[in-house]
């Protein structure tokens, strides 16, 4: 059974996870650890209990700048009306995350650095090219939140050292992002596939595209040339296809119980249209503001 230790600060947190490297793990709202624990995937001495750090909770927006405190809960991600507005893939994405109960105990770090390929908030976070915050006893540093992933469960953070934010940008106008996903059962289900699209339009024209995918390689991808397939045009039918088709042809699926890796791939192809399409919809002002989508993105009226 791991001893708990309360640190009442980041710096007596980073300071014993460092002086205990090998026997302390961090633990934030518990619903992956707490299962690690029970199943045998984590074992340790100590368990560092994050959750008296409120200054690493909160959802700050100042402009365009967006910044997440790691311990910020999913929860609060999906009921805030100003992402709903701006930032509507991580909204999607924390939405579908568990049950209420779930995302009212799970943190956004949490999410991160569990490192599940199929973790619903690295897509959504990463065509925002969301930077991570990260805090050791060496100091603080940040890097691209693509480079926080090395493999399924495990991330490039060096022992000791804790995750203390996301700032991303979410444009204040002309812009649209989605995060849509496919699952064998309709709630409390991981991904098969997780699919996030963000674009910036001038005009009728994108400017800039992101496309990420999530349950479809060891870690989260960000595609590209998807996006590339897309930019410099109004969004077409055509467009959307050949996007959706680069990013099939970029990931690396496996066979699980969750469907086939060419289910898998075909099912990317078919999400990254819809997650553009919607997202193209948003960025131009003919989505309904805040409205959100399908999760799997199916609208009434399909591109043909
Ligand atoms: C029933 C159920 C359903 C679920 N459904 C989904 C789902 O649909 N989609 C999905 O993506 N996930 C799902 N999850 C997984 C889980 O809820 C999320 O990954 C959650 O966001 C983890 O956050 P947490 O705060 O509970 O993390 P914890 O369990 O506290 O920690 C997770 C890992 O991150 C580390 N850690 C936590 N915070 C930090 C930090 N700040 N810095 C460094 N390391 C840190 C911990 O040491 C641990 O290794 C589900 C879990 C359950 C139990």
């Amino acid at each position: 059974m791991a001893e708990l230790f309360v640190p009442q600060t980041l710096d007596e947190a980073v300071g014993f996870l460092e002086s205990h490297a090998g026997s302390a793990t961090p633990i934030a709202g518990g619903t992956d650890v707490m299962i690690d624990l029970r199943t045998g995937g984590v074992r340790t001495e100590w368990l560092v209990d994050l959750s008296s750090l409120g200054s690493l909770a909160g959802i700050d927006l100042d402009g365009e700048q967006l910044r997440l405190g790691a311990l910020t809960k999913i929860r609060a991600l999906e009921v805030d009306s100003r992402l709903a507005r701006r930032a509507t893939a991580l909204v999607e994405a924390a939405r579908v995350l568990g049950s209420v109960q779930i995302r009212t105990m799970a943190t956004l770090g949490g999410n991160l650095c569990h490192a599940t390929p199929s973790a619903e908030m690295p897509p959504a976070l990463l065509v925002h090219d969301a930077v991570v915050e990260i805090a050791g006893a060496a100091g603080e540093r940040s890097l691209p939140l693509a480079d926080l992933f090395a493999g399924p469960g495990r991330t490039t953070l060096e022992p000791g050292e804790l995750l203390t934010a996301v700032r991303l940008r979410i444009p204040a106008s002309a812009a649209g992002s989605c995060y849509l996903r496919q699952t064998v059962r309709w709630s409390m289900d991981l991904a098969g596939v997780g699919v996030a699209a963000s674009m910036e339009v001038d005009g009728a024209a994108i400017v800039q595209a992101r496309v990420a995918l999530g349950a479809v390689a060891p870690v989260p991808l960000i595609v590209p040339e998807a996006a590339e397939a897309v930019v410099g045009s109004e969004l077409s039918p055509a467009t959307a296809l050949e996007a959706g088709a680069r990013a099939a042809a970029a990931c690396s699926p496996i066979s699980d119980v969750r469907g086939s890796a060419d289910y898998r791939r075909a099912v990317v192809s078919i999400l990254v249209q819809r997650a553009l399409r919607i997202a193209w919809l948003r960025a131009t002002g003919d989505w309904p503001e805040g409205l959100l989508a399908p999760i799997n993105g199916l609208l009434a009226e399909e591109p043909a």
